[in-house]
């Protein structure tokens, strides 16, 4: 065995103290049975709990876990990018802290990686929780996520999932996006595959969520189709409409002129001719719209990254790691992933 890293975890952390122990024994007692060199990366995003101090006892006592602080609450998504940008690992593992996720589960998504499959997603066929509130809108959530994106997962927003490290430091996410990096990640070509794993009930501290999930999850999905199927050719998108409904109000007004000149009708008192003006007003402020959105595009594409949060301290190999630029990676454009990533 090498002593380059193999495996980095990522782990969220939002007011869970009296899970951080738990999950200390059962993360690291099954990643120390898997026998990879491993870092595991928490993100205490903004606990007002005593997370923070139970972080920190544990990454003094063990280094491999390493702990990123922080200033305020940033959202389970921010949290991850967070974990992304700092992991050095060729293979990314993200999973929950409440250990809804069973970490003995790791080893099959490593082993369907190992199949040759970029992103392995965890699938909690049997869901531990509330039907109405959960688990329905979670399975509609999923179809209309799939059908729209194309990508055909059954649990999105099962956290327990593997990446190849360059996918997900090479996916920008905003909002709650993090759910969607396999549809995100489907624009680079990577291949996706889903392994049942277990569900568990959560022991200690609450879920940080309710209901209002699902329409941010659907607000998002607008998002993402956009940035997926339109973001890289807006004007072929506003462009087609305002050819259409310009095109539509000129014919309109031909008609209007031949009845107008050659048939002397009277034409002023005609809606038509409102509708012609306005088609034809309408499909030149597309046209416009989708050149303008084609140099924000670019702005957007070309602009330098800047993360969507702010940390406070970072704790690796025993001392804090000064935090400027410290865990802001520098990515540019999506790259695609040259071999699929595994590891052995
Ligand atoms: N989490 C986070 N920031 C937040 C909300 C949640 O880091 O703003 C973490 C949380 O600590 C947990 C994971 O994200 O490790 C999933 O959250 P939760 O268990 O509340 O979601 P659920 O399982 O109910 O969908
Ligand atoms: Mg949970």
């Amino acid at each position: 065995m090498t002593n380059e890293l193999q495996l980095s975890i990522v782990v969220p952390v939002y007011n869970e103290e009296d899970n951080i122990e738990p999950l200390y024994k059962e993360l690291g007692g099954e990643l120390d049975k898997m026998g990879y060199n491993y870092e595991v990366i928490v993100i205490d995003d903004g606990s007002r709990d005593g997370s923070y101090a139970r972080l920190k006892a544990v990454h003094e006592r063990d280094p491999r876990w390493q702990i990123i602080r922080f200033r305020r609450n940033f959202g389970q998504t921010s949290a991850m990018s967070a974990g992304f940008a700092a992991a050095r690992a060729p293979v990314v593992v993200t999973i929950d802290a409440d250990l809804q996720n069973d970490p003995a589960d790791i080893p099959k998504l490593l082993a369907k990686m190992n199949e040759g499959y970029d992103i392995v997603s965890g699938w909690r066929m049997n869901r531990k929780e509330p039907f109405i509130q959960r688990r329905l809108p979670s399975i509609m959530a999923n179809r209309l996520i799939s059908r729209t994106t194309g990508v055909q997962l059954h649990d999105y927003g099962c956290t327990l999932k593997v990446y190849p490290a360059e996918v997900v430091k090479n996916v920008r996410l905003y909002g709650e996006l993090h759910r969607f990096i396999p549809a995100l990640a489907s624009e680079i070509g990577v291949t996706v595959a889903e392994v049942p794993v277990k569900d568990r009930a959560r022991r200690f501290g609450k879920s940080k969520y309710g209901i209002g999930r699902t329409f941010r999850v659907i607000l998002d999905l607008v998002t993402v189709n956009f940035l997926l199927s339109y973001a890289r050719k807006p004007l072929q998108v506003f462009g087609g409409f305002g050819l259409l409904m310009g095109g539509l109000g000129g014919l309109i007004l031909l008609y209007l002129a031949y009845v107008r000149i050659i048939l002397a009708q009277d034409i002023g008192e005609r809606p038509l001719l409102l509708l012609a003006i306005l088609l034809v007003i309408l499909g030149v402020q597309m046209i416009s719209i989708g050149l303008v959105a084609e140099m924000v595009t670019r702005t957007y594409h070309e602009s330098q990254q800047k993360t969507t949060y702010v940390i406070r301290e970072w704790l690796r190999d025993g001392a804090p790691v000064p935090t400027g630029n410290a865990a802001n990676g520098k990515v540019s454009e999506v790259v695609p992933t040259e071999t699929p990533t595994s590891i052995s």
